[in-house]
């Protein structure tokens, strides 16, 4: 079991509920953009939020970000340890560096002091693409493990205990066995994500993959799905990974709907965008069925709590696989959107 670290008012590891996070893509010295973005992935399921801090006007604008945003931030940072001491002292939930590129142990230990009096953690990101020359020979997923445990290596000599991990490659494969070597070596959390996954089919794939495998195995804390889009399509991917294999925490309506055949007797598509556009806010679990047919339809979808299944003129309104109705195909919609309305 992973250590607990607390990342403002959201903690992970140690049997927590997996944290959802993002990243803005706005540019952070427009404080007003950036809160804008965030405000919509946190409505979308955003548990931990990251921007990048690329130079000092970022830096300030970071303060405004941090004091009005809904859901904790993590300042990126690169090469510069003055920033990340100036993201710290202007209310970074935590820093996300790369060690090795900060400019040694002379620099990383006053952002390690800074860390350790405003009680932030770090994550320690180790990307496949930009390792130390000297891990170089070594297969990609040792040579990022070695490279992760190291950088963590560095800060606990100066004293920092509270350090999430993440290891990213655009190789699934490497991601996966490097994270399984880092649960068997550690027991810090572990943030996962398959990095430049791609637009959105290829990446959504990629992460599904690569983080499902790690989550069914019961490794990882934390999960960004890296998508070329808007990140709030990322917080929607990451979420619905999560309800596929039983591990998101928070209430949700399933629609369950056929892929539709020859015997399709409605609109299943367009039913089922409905239903899913009517039920976004509601706040508990359901199952709800779409189904083109009568003959398989209800059989199928039993479990649900209420659906509807295809007939020629009238289509079959069900209950717990019980039929309430047989409802005309142009009331259909509105007869089950009624019906969800009393659940
Ligand atoms: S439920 Fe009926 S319409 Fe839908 S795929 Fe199955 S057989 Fe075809």
């Amino acid at each position: 079991m992973s250590k607990k670290v607390r990342i403002g008012n959201v903690t992970i590891g140690g049997g927590e509920a997996i944290a959802v996070q993002s990243m803005t893509n706005t540019p952070t010295k427009d404080a007003q953009a950036t809160l804008e973005q965030i405000g919509r992935l946190a409505a979308c399921g955003c548990d931990i939020v990251r921007a990048s801090v690329p130079d000092s006007q970022s830096a300030v604008a970071f303060k405004e970000i941090c004091a009005k945003s809904p859901i904790p931030v993590v300042a990126d940072i690169h090469f510069d340890y003055k920033l990340a001491i100036a993201a710290i002292e202007n209310g970074a939930a935590k820093i996300r560096i790369n060690p090795g590129n900060l400019g040694g142990e002379s620099k990383l230990k006053p952002v390690a002091d800074c860390l350790k009096s405003h009680h932030i953690p770090v994550r320690v990101g180790v990307n496949g693409g930009s390792l130390d020359k000297k891990y170089l020979g070594m297969p990609l997923p040792e040579a990022m493990c070695e490279s992760a445990l190291e950088y963590c290596s560095m800060l606990e000599r100066h004293g920092v205990q509270d350090i999430v991990i993440s290891v990213k490659s655009s190789d699934v494969k490497a991601m996966v066995e490097c994270n399984r070597l880092l649960n068997k070596r550690c027991d810090y959390p572990l943030h996962l994500g398959v990095t430049e996954a791609g637009l959105y089919t290829q990446g959504l794939v990629k992460s599904a993959i690569g983080i499902g495998a790690l989550l069914l195995d019961g490794i990882g804390d934390t999960i960004r799905v890296s998508l070329t889009d808007d990140p709030v399509k990322e917080v929607d991917a990451a979420a619905e990974i999560l309800k596929a294999i039983g591990k998101y925490s928070k209430p949700y309506v399933e629609i369950i709907s056929c892929p539709t055949c020859a015997r399709t007797e409605i609109n299943v598509k367009e039913l089922a965008e409905k239903v899913r556009e009517y039920t976004m806010g509601v706040n508990k679990y359901l199952q709800i069925a779409v189904m083109g047919c009568i003959v398989n339809g209800i059989g199928e979808s039993a479990h649900c709590d209420i659906g509807v299944a295809g007939g020629k003129d009238r289509s079959a309104l069900f209950k717990d696989g019980k039929i309430l109705a047989m409802v005309p195909n142009e009331n259909l919609m509105k007869a089950l959107l009624e019906e969800i309305d009393k659940l």
